[in-house]
């Protein structure tokens, strides 16, 4: 099916088609004829599938015919990370290129200023993670009075983070008649419940489930001691075939441990973590992916929804808590390569979480004795790094334990910041 029988704009096919897409994605087909004719829509899809486009180019569509807003913002689309923003703002201005809109975003980690000018010029189109808009909101900067739509992007993502009160007092202070598009990657019953509240008879568009990674990425676990992990991480490194590697760890200074540790061996990297300032992040971003460093080490939340083409391998530096954590995770790469594509570290206290994981999976992972690498190496001093090592999140394991009991280190003064 081409794009053109879609009905969307011309500029907006002009801009599509030079982006090179030759025709729509399932979920692009499906739900772009639903919201052109005007429909609230729910689209239960994965990042990767073209979600993006699928609610971008409508929406633009839709705006570019009824003219202008007379100053006013017309469409607002919330999204749970900075990096998701920065993502759907890249996308949004490509497929607006030859059309008069104005797009601002507006995401917490950077002055609120130029964002504030922002809004109040009246963009068409903002760009927003739910707690920062919120601050600016109160703030009186923004005038959503004349507003269109709305776009909920990685709904569930954003409940998971606790953003529900948040989106709830942004949506109260919306105009009723609106179009409202909801996007998530799972249909559960809080996402219903929010459906219920904010759409109006929303049409569902619901595409096959991707092919999943579990089944089609080649899985490796190496079993390691705890303190063996970083140089074996370094062993591994030396494979040239790992040349675009993206390592996850559980906490965000575990993240620039590993970091350090690699520096020290002659391995450059960058780190994205929500430590990290937003242009710190973005310029991470970029240096992995034009190669200008090999190994991009993440957090989760950090990652998630990141779009990168070309990762050759994953590393579970640290093994995650929830096997839909290690499926987002290992879905990130795509290539067959004889050492793994998806390279676990696990450790002793890791083995009930691998075995629930692997009944998940419903397959075993094969183990593997990394050649001409010291097991038997003793433990080195502490590298001087900060003291915090707990796991971020005190959760509950796949099986079902306490990940950690301990009591959370204490806030510093000062730190008490929105997760976004
Ligand atoms: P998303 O699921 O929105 O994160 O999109 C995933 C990737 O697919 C992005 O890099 C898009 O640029 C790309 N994409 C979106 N729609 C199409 C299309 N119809 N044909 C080819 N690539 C597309």
């Amino acid at each position: 099916m081409p794009f053109r029988t879609l009905g969307l704009d011309d500029r907006i096919l002009r801009a599509v088609q030079e982006a090179g897409y030759t025709e729509p994605t399932p979920i692009q087909a499906a739900a772009i004829p639903e919201i052109v004719a005007g429909h609230d829509v729910i689209g239960i899809a994965q990042t990767g599938t073209g979600k993006t486009a699928a609610f971008t180019l409508p929406m633009l569509t839709l705006l570019a015919k009824r003219g202008t807003g007379e100053g006013k913002t017309r469409a607002l689309v919330l999204a749970p990370t900075r990096e998701l923003v920065a993502q759907i703002d890249e996308n949004v201005r490509g497929y607006a290129k030859h059309l008069p809109l104005r797009v601002a975003t507006v995401f917490g980690g950077v002055g609120e200023n130029p964002q504030k000018q922002a809004l109040r010029s009246g963009v068409d189109l903002v760009i927003a993670t739910p707690g920062r808009l919120l601050d600016l909101m109160d703030q009186r900067c923004a005038d959503f009075s004349a507003l269109e739509f709305l776009v909920l992007d990685e709904a569930d993502r954003m409940l998971d983070m606790g953003f529900l009160p948040s989106i709830k007092r942004v949506v109260k202070s919306l105009p009723k008649k609106r179009q409202t598009l909801l996007f998530s990657a799972t249909l559960s019953r809080d996402i219903e419940a929010l459906t219920k509240d904010f759409q109006y008879h929303p049409r569902t568009v619901e595409i096959g489930r991707r092919s999943n990674p579990a089944e089609t990425v080649t899985q490796l676990v190496y079993e390691i001691s705890k303190h063996l992990k970083p140089s074996l991480l370094v062993h591994l490194l030396k494979d040239p075939a790992m040349n675009m590697v993206l390592v996850f760890s559980r906490t965000k200074h575990g993240a620039d441990r590993i970091a350090r540790k690699l520096e020290q061996s002659g391995i450059t990297s960058a780190t994205l973590h929500s430590n990290r300032s937003q242009n710190q992040r973005l310029r991470a971003l970029k240096a992995f992916k034009d190669g200008e460093v090999r190994v991009l080490v993440a957090t989760d939340i950090a990652a998630r929804g990141i779009d990168v083409d070309g990762i050759s391998h994953v590393v579970n530096f640290d093994f995650p808590l929830h096997a839909e954590d290690y499926v987002h995770r290992i879905g990130r790469t795509g290539r067959a390569h004889a050492i793994g594509d998806a390279i676990s570290f696990v450790t002793k206290e890791d083995y009930p979480t691998l075995r629930s994981l692997e009944r998940f999976i419903n397959r075993g992972i094969p183990r593997k004795v990394a050649e001409g690498f010291d097991y038997q190496a003793p433990a080195p001093k502490e590298d001087g790094g900060p003291r915090d090592r707990r796991p971020r999140r005190p959760e509950v394991r796949m099986d079902g334990t306490r990940a950690d009991t301990a009591k959370r280190p204490r806030r510093r003064f000062g730190s008490g910041r929105r997760p976004n």
